[in-house]
């Protein structure tokens, strides 16, 4: 369908003013956060601001029935071109149905519609003591429905998990436009095993198999203090090692960070006056609960981290936990100004591996950079084996981009070969779907399977998550 033809049905369906289609608006919706999309645009057909259900079925139907290519946004924040329309056609842009429908302080849950912003969310909660414990870097404009979606988590995953772990229900309305709910259509209840775990099924599809109009999440109660502790390593291997020896101590962390040396170096160059010492590695617990066992459990990791650190701090004064992790905070800007004339590729940044592998996987990072002359910065989630990884070129370079290509490829192989996976948080969009058959064997056959049945024209986010030669 010619694209004027597609604005004035559109039009028909929506009101004027939630259809945008003028050159400079579509340009707007042709980037995400990731490398790809620096350097290709994916420019849409047009952009639908939907903000009931009704109208979202309603687009569905219109573009199922002309299979016209449907990607779902919300910030736009995704590192993969997940919310980019890789096929043009429509974006349907969430973002701005933002509602927090009902919050369930007795049964601990909460009601929101796709486009409420994380941070906004748990701002909300504050006033009843809940929280919805999964934090990804980007809570300021990250939606939960691009959570959900992408079943995104940050540091404190360690203790307290993934989206996934919360959801108790979704709304979803299919690429036919059949609206379905999941976790059962009166239920309120927290355990949940009747039929089919639909709900799961439609977290992390990266928006391939639906639109997610309504979130049921379950809440919980919110700590009351917290702590911060700092170990300073000069040798790498003895970092996990500490990881390990807390966790058998019985003590889970809410997260543990790492920066290793070249993350070190990257902070101190970006704002000397951090001036994080000298070391091959610096580990950041945080602890959180209740005020008494938080204390206990600071002093306990301490304790133990002392047999392997060179030198252990630890603190529940606001003011200097702050301090402690000013470094950490800064890291992945610090990561993209290691060069004056260099850009970070958010690329291969997201592998998740083994804990036992994670010192593995950060020397042979340094050494994939060596070979190809490229500088990356490590740091991440060492408490769940998550490592960031920044590799830094000059983007104007395209020597240095087809160099960072082949590093980014290396580091996901690493990642499959020492048994993880090629991300752990960020997702696989249209940026790493060529490792799907390595990484899930024939369980990828049973995806296509899924896929056809729910999306049989093929219309849901095309040239997402599943590899597209197979994709059919
Ligand atoms: C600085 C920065 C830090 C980040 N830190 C983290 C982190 O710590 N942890 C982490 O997990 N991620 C992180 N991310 C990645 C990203 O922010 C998350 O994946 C986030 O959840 C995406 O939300 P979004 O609203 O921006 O979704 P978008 O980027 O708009 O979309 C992401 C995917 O979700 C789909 N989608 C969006 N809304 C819906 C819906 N309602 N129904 C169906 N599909 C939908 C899209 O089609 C796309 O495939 C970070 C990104 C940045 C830029």
């Amino acid at each position: 369908m010619q694209s004027e033809q597609l604005v004035r049905e559109l039009k028909k369906i929506l009101s004027p003013d939630k259809v945008l289609y003028e050159k400079l608006d579509l340009l707007s919706y042709s980037y995400d956060s990731s490398f790809k999309a620096r350097n290709n645009r994916y420019i849409p057909d047009a952009v639908v601001l939907p903000t009931s259900t009704q109208e979202v079925s309603e687009v569905m139907k219109f573009a199922y029935k002309h299979e016209i290519p449907v990607t779902p946004r919300g910030a736009g924040s995704g590192e993969t071109c997940g919310a980019l329309a890789v096929k043009g056609g429509i974006v349907m842009d969430l973002a701005a149905w933002d509602t927090i429908e009902e919050v369930d302080t007795e049964n601990m849950q909460v009601q929101l519609r796709p486009g409420v912003v994380h941070a906004k969310l748990n701002e909300h909660l504050a006033q009843y003591g809940l929280f919805f414990p999964p934090d990804p870097g980007s809570s300021k404009m990250c939606t939960v429905g691009g959570m959900v979606a992408n079943n995104s988590s940050g540091l404190r995953a360690v203790k307290y998990g993934t989206t996934e772990q919360y959801v108790l229900g979704l709304e979803v309305v299919l690429p036919d436009g059949k609206v379905i709910t999941t976790g059962g259509v009166k239920s309120r209840a927290i355990k949940n095993v009747s039929g089919m775990n639909l709900t799961k099924l439609f977290i992390g599809s990266e928006g391939t198999l639906g639109v997610v109009t309504k979130i049921r999440l379950r809440l919980w109660p919110k700590p009351k203090a917290r702590g911060i502790l700092m170990a300073v390593y000069d040798d790498l291997e003895n970092a996990p090692k500490t990881v390990l020896d807390v966790y058998k101590s019985g003590i889970l962390p809410s997260g543990i960070e790492i920066l290793d040396s070249s993350a070190i170096k990257a902070v101190n160059e970006y704002k000397p006056e951090i001036n994080l010492p000298d070391a091959e590695a610096i580990l950041l617990f945080e602890l959180d609960g209740n005020p008494a066992s938080v204390e206990w459990e600071g002093n306990e990791v301490a304790r133990i981290a002392k047999n392997r650190a060179i030198k252990v701090e630890w603190s529940t004064d606001p003011k200097r936990m702050a301090e402690l992790w000013q470094g950490r905070s800064v890291t992945a800007t610090a990561a993209a100004r290691v060069r004056p004339d260099g850009s970070r590729v958010f690329a291969g940044e997201d592998i998740s591996v083994p804990l036992n592998k994670v010192t593995e996987s950060l020397r042979r990072i340094k050494e994939i950079g060596k070979k190809y002359g490229i500088g990356v910065v490590n740091y991440g989630h060492i408490g769940d084996g998550n490592v960031h990884t920044a590799p830094v070129i000059n983007p104007e370079d395209s020597a240095e981009v087809e160099l960072a290509n082949k590093l980014v490829d290396e580091i996901h192989r690493t990642a499959i070969e020492l048994g993880g996976s090629t991300t752990g948080e960020h997702g696989i969009g249209a940026v790493r779907s060529q490792y799907a058959r390595e990484e899930h064997g024939e369980a990828l056959d049973v995806m296509y399977i899924i896929k056809k049945a729910l999306d049989p024209k093929g219309i849901m986010n095309p040239g997402k998550l599943l590899p597209e030669r197979e994709e059919q």
